[in-house]
Formats: C-alpha cells, sequence, structure tokens
C-alpha cells in the first residue's frame, strides 16, 4: 500500500489584497519604519503558512516566502554581494539595495524565471566573492512556524546547479567548479536543519529540465557532496515546468525524494516513468495540479491521472502536489470578485488548487466512491464554463476550419510587395517612424481615472483623447517623422486594450500575481471563444489620419502577445486560441485597410517569451506562433504594408520565424546590442524591411544627432538601404515629452543626414 501525502511547492507571497506589496511600498516610501516593516512581513509570513496548514496540506513549504525574490535570499545567504553594495552594513539595507539599486549603485539585473512572467534578481559572481553561509532562513524560518503553529514544514532552497544557472559573471567553463564550491554552503545549511530535527528539506533544480544529459550527470557528483553527511534529513530534489531528459541519471540521485512536473512535460515524465520504473527507497512528489493556470481541476480526470502514475512503478509513498510552487497563480478567489458565477465557479487559485489536493488524496485513500460528491461538482463546474465559454458567433468554427493555405500568405513575394508599395506610399528613402505610443503622462492618466470612476461621461473622455492625438499629431509633423501615429492614449495596457473589445476575455479585479519585487498584474482571462465584436480601433486611427497627410501606422497587438500574457483556457491548445485570436484581428487588420490605411503594424513583442523551454519543442510553437500572424496580416493588397514590432535586439535564435511573418517591415530594438547583431546580420542578411532601433527608450537620456547617425551609417553598412527604416527601440509611453521631442528631432535630422551621404553615394 503506498503511503499518499499532499505537498505543496510554494505559494503567493502578496497577502490576498495585495498586502505585501503595500508593507513593502510604504518601507520603500519611509512610511514605515524597519521594526513595524519587518514585524508586518512576518504576519504576512506567517498568515500565508497558515492558509496552508488550514488546507490540511501534510508537507507545507517554509523560505518560498521572501522580502523581494527568493533566488536574491539564495544569493544573500550565501554572501553573494556585488562589491558596489558592499559598504551598506545594515543587511535589510543591502538586501534591498540589490533588488532596487541606491544612488551610487544601480541595482543587479533582473531576468525571467525561466519561461514564467515571473522575475528574479540575476546573481552576480565576481572572483572576489567570499563564498559563506551568513544566515540560515531556512532554519528560521521553520523554527518560527514550529514556535508560532507547533507544526513541521519543509524548507524550501534554490538548488547549486540551478542557482550557478541563472547568475552571470562567469565563463561557461567556470560553472561547475562554482557550483562546486558552493557545496559546502549547502552541508552546512542542511546539517543545521538535521540538527534542528528537520526531516525534509526541497532542493529546487527547475535547471535540469533544461539541462544536458552530460550536466545531470555531473550535477549528480554536487549531490553525493551535499547529501553525504546527512543521516536525520531528507532531501527532496525538486524539478518542474518541464520534464527531465536524463530520467535514469536523476532518479538516481542520492537524494530521498524526486519531485517531477506531470503536467507541463508534454508527458514525457511519464512515459519514462513508463519505461524505467521509479525507486521504491524514493518518495515520488508527483506535480499534478497546475500550478500555472487558473482552472478547477476535472477531480475523476486527475484522479486517474495519479492512480495511472502508480500503476507503473511500485511506489512506497506518493506526494500529490501542484506542478510548480503557486507563486504564479492569485492566492485565493477573493469575496468581492465581480466575475460572473458561471465562470468564477471553474476558477481555482493558489488556495481551492490546495483544496482540490485534499479531494484527490481522499479519493487515492479510500477510493473514487467516497469522492462522488466533489467528481460531479467539478464536471458540473466546468461543464457550465463550457457552455458559458462557447461563443455568440456560430459562424466562427467553420470560419477556422475552412481557412486554406492561402489565408495564411499574402498573394505575392516580399520583392514584388515592396516595389507596389514605394510606387503607392511615396515614402523617402530612410523613413522615419515611432514604435506607436507617446508619453502617457499624468493628464492622460488622470483623464482615464475619471471615466472609470464615471466622473466622466464617454464623450468627455473621446474628445480629450481626440484632443491628446491632434497634438501629437502636430509634434510629429514639426519633428518631421515620415510615418505618423495616433499615440495609444486610449490605451492603458496593449493586451488589455485589445481583450476589452473582443469576446471571449475577461478581466478580474483582484486576481493579481507577482510580476517582479512589489510589481504585480492581473492577466487577462481567456476563458471563451475569442471573436471579433466591432472594429476596434478604426475610429482612433481614422480620426488620426483625418488630422495629417502623411501617412497614419495603424496600431494592433498580435495574437501570440494576447496570448503570452493572459491566462489560457485550458480546454483548448494555445495554437487553437492564437488561431481564434488571428482571425479575430484579421477582422480588425481589414476593417482598417477599408476605412483607408495603408500601413499597419501588429506588434508581437511576447513573441521569444512564449518559446518552450527545451529547444526540441521550439519548432512547433514557432510555426504556429508565425501562422497566427500571417493569419492576421495575410488578407491585405499587396500595396498595404505590414509592419511588426519586437522588443529584444538578437533575435539570431527565432531569426527563421521572424522571417517566416513575412512581414513588410519589423522594427526591433537593437540600442543595446552593442553592434553584436550587426555582426550577425554581416553573415546572415535580412532582406525584408528593418528598422533598428537607433536609441534606448528606457533612460531620459536625449542621443545626440552624430551618435544616432552614426548607429544608421554602420547598420547601412550591412543593410539594404532601399527596405531600412529609422526608429527607436520602442514605444514612448513611459518618456516625458520633453525629452522625447528632443530625441525624435535629432533622429530625424540624423536620417537626413544619412539620406544625403547615401544621394552622394549614387
Ligand atoms: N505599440 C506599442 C507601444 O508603442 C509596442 C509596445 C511594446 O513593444 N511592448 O507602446
Ligand atoms: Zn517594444
Amino acid at each position: 500500500m503506498t503511503t499518499i501525502k499532499t505537498s505543496n511547492l510554494g505559494f503567493p507571497r502578496i497577502g490576498l489584497n495585495r498586502e505585501w506589496k503595500k508593507a513593502l511600498e510604504a518601507y520603500w516610501k519611509g512610511n514605515t519604519d524597519k521594526e513595524t516593516f519587518l514585524k508586518e512581513l512576518d504576519g504576512l509570513f506567517l498568515s500565508a503558512v497558515k492558509t496552508q496548514l488550514d488546507q490540511n496540506i501534510d508537507i507545507v513549504p517554509v523560505s518560498d516566502f521572501t522580502h523581494y525574490d527568493h533566488v536574491l535570499d539564495t544569493a544573500v545567504s550565501f554572501n553573494w554581494i556585488p562589491e558596489r553594495f558592499r559598504s551598506i552594513t545594515d543587511p535589510v539595507d543591502t538586501y534591498f539595495a540589490i533588488a532596487r539599486g541606491v544612488k551610487d549603485a544601480v541595482s543587479s539585473e533582473m531576468t525571467k524565471w525561466f519561461n514564467t512572467n515571473y522575475h528574479y534578481i540575476v546573481p552576480e559572481y565576481d572572483e572576489s566573492l567570499e563564498f559563506r553561509l551568513t544566515r540560515n532562513k531556512q532554519l528560521d524560518d521553520y523554527r518560527r512556524i514550529k514556535e508560532e503553529f507547533g507544526a513541521e514544514t519543509k524548507p524550501v532552497i534554490v538548488g547549486p546547479y540551478t542557482f550557478v544557472t541563472l547568475a552571470k559573471g562567469y565563463e561557461e567553463s567556470e560553472a561547475k567548479a562554482i557550483q562546486k564550491r558552493l557545496v559546502p554552503l549547502y552541508v552546512q545549511l542542511l546539517k543545521e536543519l538535521e540538527a534542528e530535527g528537520v526531516k525534509w528539506v526541497q532542493i529546487d533544480e527547475p535547471a535540469l529540465v533544461t539541462a544536458s544529459s552530460e550536466d545531470v550527470r555531473s550535477a549528480k557528483e554536487l549531490y553525493e557532496g551535499i547529501t553525504k553527511e546527512l543521516s536525520g534529513l531528507n532531501v527532496l530534489l525538486q524539478t518542474y515546468f518541464d520534464s527531465v531528459d536524463a530520467y535514469e541519471e536523476l532518479i538516481s540521485y542520492p537524494v530521498q525524494g524526486i519531485g517531477l512536473d506531470f503536467v507541463h512535460d508534454k508527458g514525457r515524465n511519464l512515459e519514462q516513468l513508463k519505461t524505467h520504473g521509479f525507486p521504491k527507497d524514493k518518495v515520488l512528489a508527483a506535480g499534478v495540479i497546475d500550478g500555472r493556470n487558473i482552472w478547477k481541476i476535472d477531480a475523476e480526470e486527475r484522479l486517474d491521472a495519479v492512480l495511472d502514475i502508480l500503476s507503473h512503478a511500485d511506489i512506497e509513498e506518493l506526494w500529490i502536489q501542484p506542478s510548480s510552487s503557486l507563486l504564479h497563480v492569485p492566492v485565493a478567489k477573493h469575496p468581492d470578485e465581480h466575475l460572473e458565477k458561471d465562470l468564477l465557479n471553474g476558477l481555482s487559485y493558489a488556495t481551492e488548487k490546495l483544496a482540490e489536493l485534499g479531494v484527490l488524496k481522499e479519493g487515492l485513500l479510500s477510493g473514487k466512491a467516497a469522492i462522488s460528491e466533489q467528481i460531479e461538482q467539478s464536471k458540473a463546474a466546468l461543464d457550465t464554463l463550457k457552455a458559458f465559454a462557447t461563443g455568440a458567433n456560430s459562424d466562427q468554427k467553420e470560419e477556422l476550419d475552412q481557412l486554406t493555405e492561402q489565408d495564411f500568405s499574402r498573394p505575392v513575394p516580399f520583392e514584388d510587395r515592396l516595389t507596389l508599395q514605394n510606387d503607392s506610399l511615396g515614402l523617402p528613402l530612410l523613413p522615419t517612424t515611432t514604435i506607436g505610443s507617446f508619453p502617457q503622462s499624468a493628464e492622460v492618466r488622470s483623464a482615464r481615472q475619471k471615466w472609470r470612476k464615471k466622473e466622466w461621461t464617454d464623450e468627455q473622455y473621446q474628445a480629450f483623447i481626440n484632443a491628446e492625438t491632434k497634438r501629437w499629431i502636430d509634434i510629429q509633423e514639426e519633428i518631421g517623422l515620415d510615418v505618423l501615429v495616433h499615440g495609444e492614449f486610449e490605451r492603458t495596457d496593449m493586451v488589455e486594450y485589445f481583450g476589452e473589445k473582443l469576446a471571449g476575455f475577461a478581466f478580474t479585479k483582484y486576481a493579481w500575481v507577482q510580476s517582479y519585487g512589489s510589481r504585480c498584474v492581473r492577466p487577462p482571462v481567456i476563458f471563451g471563444d475569442v471573436e471579433f465584436i466591432e472594429p476596434m480601433t478604426v475610429k482612433d486611427t481614422v480620426y488620426a489620419q483625418s488630422l495629417t497627410e502623411k501617412h497614419m501606422k495603424g496600431m494592433l497587438t498580435g495574437p501570440v502577445t494576447i496570448l503570452n500574457w493572459s491566462f489560457p483556457r485550458a480546454d483548448i491548445s494555445r495554437k487553437e486560441i492564437a488561431f481564434q485570436i488571428g482571425l479575430a484581428l484579421r477582422k480588425e487588420v481589414k476593417a482598417l485597410e477599408d476605412a483607408g490605411i495603408q500601413i499597419i503594424q501588429v506588434d508581437e513583442p511576447a513573441l521569444r517569451e512564449g518559446l518552450p523551454l527545451k529547444t526540441q519543442d521550439w519548432d512547433e510553437y514557432l510555426t504556429w506562433a508565425a501562422e497566427a500572424f500571417r493569419l492576421t496580416t495575410s488578407s491585405v493588397k499587396n500595396e498595404t504594408q505590414i509592419h511588426t514590432h519586437m522588443c529584444y535586439s538578437n533575435f539570431e535564435d527565432i531569426v527563421d520565424t521572424i522571417n517566416d511573418l513575412d512581414a513588410d517591415v519589423i522594427t526591433i530594438e537593437h540600442s543595446r546590442s552593442h553592434g553584436g547583431f550587426l555582426e550577425y546580420l554581416k553573415e546572415h542578411p535580412y532582406v525584408k524591411g528593418l528598422g533598428l532601433g537607433v536609441y534606448d527608450i528606457h533612460s531620459p537620456r536625449v542621443p545626440a544627432t552624430e551618435e544616432i547617425y552614426q548607429i544608421i551609417d554602420d547598420a547601412l553598412a550591412v543593410c539594404p538601404t532601399d527596405r531600412f527604416w529609422v526608429n527607436p527601440d520602442c514605444g514612448l509611453k513611459t518618456r516625458q515629452q520633453e525629452e522625447t521631442v528632443a530625441a525624435l528631432k535629432n533622429m530625424v535630422e540624423a536620417a537626413k543626414q544619412a539620406r544625403k551621404k547615401q544621394a552622394q553615394l549614387v
């Protein structure tokens, strides 16, 4: 008989009402003193743990809770303090200085945690680091909960392989040696836990899912070192976000338990388990509930999935748990959430997921019949949700089914289109443009607030938006830009704006998740068939076009970006959702074209971040992502110019996809790539329209004309002149008017000088 326990890997820190965010920000602003702040955070830690204990979770994690970021916690515990912060003496000040920067020292870099929208602080290695355990947070947290609730918990720490993989400042060849140097610190930390009587520790090694077999093999040595001297403390090696290729190697690690993700593994972990079994003397911690999505489980289907796992291996002890930390979902369904009942009832956030684990455990211990009521309820909830999700447009499914190859491609090749577009658009050589948004000033934000609070009527708000649009068209004319934009003043967020106008999206009031530090986001929920209802941007774009003789560029967010920045429904594939969005946007593109707009930009800044973790899965994703884009954009006339925009410079690894989008022009961020991308282009010419960002929009700094000219000149040594565009790196919504105007003037002047030089060359 297998022992069954419920376990959790991590819980949201932010609190049901974002108390965590508020406490941090109040402290940073100086509105609370350190002592009060630390007390508040301690209270939030206790309450996060209490929620899990109240859900009767057998194995509750600690030390996933943090004052900013768990990777930063690990770095600080190991005394990985970058040199520029070492003169700060107070540990709390040091900690937040690394995270947020101080006057004389810039913060450490922040980057995405695997394929999630959580951002961690990148540990900085350098040779001057003195590796030493400065504190044992795991032990402190364990004690705190024991003292407060008398409960046993499972401390969590990032493992050495993952920690070093996520760090920077060393050569690849040094990685193994740095990992080895960390081993004694883990030994010390774990031995202290052992002495305290701690039963289990969870060591997170998500980076093992992307590791080569060779690396999984060599990382085993780290664990031989770490666990060699332990006798009473059990180590759970936890992987998540995907399967581990070197499964056999992994299950032979000298640890007492292995955590595997059976949700985001594409079935591969289960396959491996079927083929190679699972060691009888280890605990299997099976991730069986999606830790990244927000939907209720079908209790019967999930129970069967666990039974299936059990049928393939003789397992003495099984922990059932979420597939990953619940950090990526909201804390709990908020009592004041305003969503429609049928939708709300189909949702399951962190706390509800823990309850679901309890149901599964009951089913495993007492048989399916014992949970028949919960099974019925979950099925009913999902059925209702499904009915609620079905779109009003009964033709849409047919429309999607009837799509043919032609719907995904423009009728003539790029070179032919280029000639036609040049004739019809009449743009100068090296046309100048911007990426879409202009400053969202305090006035713009306050106008929107007034409108949202119904202090302003729709007409008042629209009049304001129109006036701001006009003001910025005049400014653009005066700057001398060639292709203008309307400025996006009506949009707070490039996904929300479209989601609110398309069918199939819901927006929550309280479903926050942490993005980085104290910043939280509420991703839109795609619960149903996404459908076009009515034109979304035509009115504003046409109005803007009416104010100028120059070309007005239409501005849409692309299907892949809308998908990647939302919580997608789980009953159909991401590809299907992307195609639904693509079809809806296709109608918007058509409507813009019919209204006389000749240049349409479809932004895809999030295309790259949707890449699966394993390169073997890239092709599949990139293929349908490009198809969804082309579905959106291919219906236009040859003379209509399609632009796209992405904000990262090195697209080396997805360059085939970029080409596959078949956009007439792509504008990308470039100014921070330090010429590296030009080197790449030298070897691999890009033949379609290209606008390399000529200045960094992340800083208020105004680049000089000569500086921009030089960037253009360097680029033209590599890029074909007749299809090169001049533009900033990204949208300008976070900038001030003054610096924006100054920078763009210099940019236009630089383009003029570059044109002059080109004219002399011929
Ligand atoms: N058109 C958008 C803007 O200018 C693009 C934003 C983005 O790339 N993230 O704001
Ligand atoms: Zn951008």
